[in-house]
């Protein structure tokens, strides 16, 4: 089976290691292999269906959740016996090996073993499609960065108690609007438009955390985004609260769970009114895939759509006017946008998330992004309505909402997004241009020089940890460097996870 090293197979076995060459931690430990195991016995494979196929032994979705070694007998050990195996390599590891091997620490190993393998995506900074393979060059070029480390872990520890105050700041912003807004609804535009908050107690804490509100937007009789499963209470009391026949219509923006759940839901209640999709959120929604456990839990999972609805082309009829529909991919492929050309207004959807989010979601194609702000910059936009409730506007007719209607011209706005988003590329570009690690790359996009870096620090990390490295500045600088589908062998740590949970439901 293996054609080398068959000489000295007797005393120095070879072993073939399987491990995952998307995840950092994976391959740090490899550098920790290679480095210790002088003799060179070890040979390290990454994880592909080609390599892995000629092992019947082996199968590429336990070898993505576990270490896995093939002895030069062909038998395969996986988990902690592989690590207490490969330990026996060098003779300054030896005794772990031989010591692991038995219990008790046989099991205390499996259990520490357990415990990484089952974290390490929320704790690896790499998460697949970024990065590939470690080449040699990777571990000399890390050494050379100790400056950049020692300088921004300096600018860390100077900065952390202000990135601390800041979030303590965003709380108490984020409970302000919360307490001002719970279970309301707001009309402006004489009624032509309305915000209706639709608040659940999980959906709350999130607002609380990120200060993201979650609401359906109402306008000329289009109920637009209409919620999560988790907000559907809250919906019926809204719906409660306005007369009969004001809603003539349900679309969506986008298929993301906060925006989509209740579509065929809310038409059926209303008697059957039109149900309004663009074709990919069709497309996506009729088998929507199982969404992560945390977002499942906080928001609710997305069921399948169901016939009737319409796929809009241009158009979407309104009560007393029709808005254009607009194709606005970058947060997500399938997003579109709505503008009312007579109001000069648009209902943006999450294409607009301010101007500085800087911890995205997996499915964000920054490229994208940039595209489409380009091409809302040349609408003539007076209203920028978001899909989180946020309001951009100078115009009197609106009112002052503390907290919710920004007044700055919503061209201003996308303007200085669009010019966050090319500095992001640049120094992205410029960055694995010179072979940085991601890692890097990333510290190198938020400078401590620049007052979001540690303003949203505190926020954007806890953002990581709670969605398990789910919404992350490093989902941010990988959206930037998206490889095309078609192009990627493995699947993303993200679609690896989504399989897993499709397989066990
Ligand atoms: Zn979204």
């Amino acid at each position: 089976m293996e054609g080398t090293g068959e000489s000295h197979l007797k005393d120095a076995p070879t072993v073939k290691v399987f491990y995952d060459d998307q995840c950092e931690i994976c391959q740090a430990s490899v550098s920790w292999l290679r480095l210790l195991d002088r003799k060179g016995r070890a040979e390290c494979v990454g994880i592909h269906p080609e390599t892995v196929a000629p092992y019947p032994g082996l199968a590429l979705d336990r070898c993505l959740q576990q270490l896995h070694v093939v002895d030069s007998r062909g038998k395969v050990l996986s988990g902690w016996r592989a690590v207490a195996r490969l330990a026996r390599l060098s003779p300054w590891t030896w005794w772990i090996g031989a010591l692991g091997s038995a219990p008790p620490f046989s099991w205390l190993g499996r259990l520490a073993y357990e415990f990484v393998a089952k974290n390490r995506y929320a704790v690896s900074k790499c998460r697949g499609g970024a990065c590939h393979a470690s080449k040699p060059g990777d571990v000399r070029r890390r050494a050379a960065l100790a400056p950049l480390w020692t300088c921004y872990s300096l600018g860390f520890l100077l900065r952390f108690p202000l990135s601390l105050a800041a979030l303590v700041r965003s709380f108490w912003r984020h409970a302000t609007l919360l307490w001002r807004t719970h279970g309301c609804r707001i009309d402006l535009l004489r009624g032509k438009l309305s915000l209706v908050f639709l608040n659940s107690s999980t959906c709350d804490v999130v607002s609380l955390l990120f200060g993201e509100q979650f609401l359906m937007i109402l306008y000329d009789g289009v109920a637009i985004d209409p919620g999560s499963t988790r907000m559907r209470r809250a919906l019926v009391r809204q719906l409660d609260c306005l007369p009969n026949g004001t809603i003539r219509a349900v679309a969506a923006t986008h298929h993301h769970e906060e925006h989509s759940c209740n579509l065929n839901w809310l038409s059926t209640r209303l008697g059957a009114v039109p149900v309004y999709l663009g074709a990919e959120t069709a497309r996506i929604l009729e088998s929507p895939p199982i969404i992560p456990r945390i977002r499942r839990w906080m928001i609710g999972q997305p069921p399948a759509l169901r016939q009737p609805f319409m796929i809009l082309e241009r158009f979407m009829p309104c009560a007393s006017t029709q808005l254009e529909v607009i194709a606005a991919p970058g947060h997500c492929d399938d997003h579109i946008v709505f503008y009312d050309r007579a109001e000069k207004l648009l209902i943006a959807g999450d294409a607009f998330m301010g101007v500085y989010f800087s911890a995205p979601n997996p499915d964000v194609d920054s490229l994208k992004w940039i595209a489409t702000l380009h091409r809302l910059m040349e609408l003539e936009i007076e209203i920028l309505v978001e899909g989180h409730g946020f309001v951009h506007t100078l115009r009197a007719d609106v009112p002052d909402v503390p907290g919710l209607v920004a007044r700055r011209h919503p061209r201003e706005e996308i303007q200085e997004k669009l010019r966050f988003f090319e500095w992001l590329r640049e120094q992205i570009e410029s960055g694995l241009r010179e072979g940085l690690p991601l890692r890097a790359v990333e510290v190198s996009c938020f400078p401590w020089g620049r007052s979001f870096a540690w303003e949203q620090f505190a926020s954007d990390e806890m953002a990581r940890l709670l969605s398990a490295g789910h919404w992350s500045r490093t989902e941010l600088i990988r959206s930037f460097v998206r490889l095309p589908s078609d192009e990627s062998v493995l699947p993303t740590v993200y679609q690896a996870r989504f399989w897993r949970s499709n397989e066990s439901d």
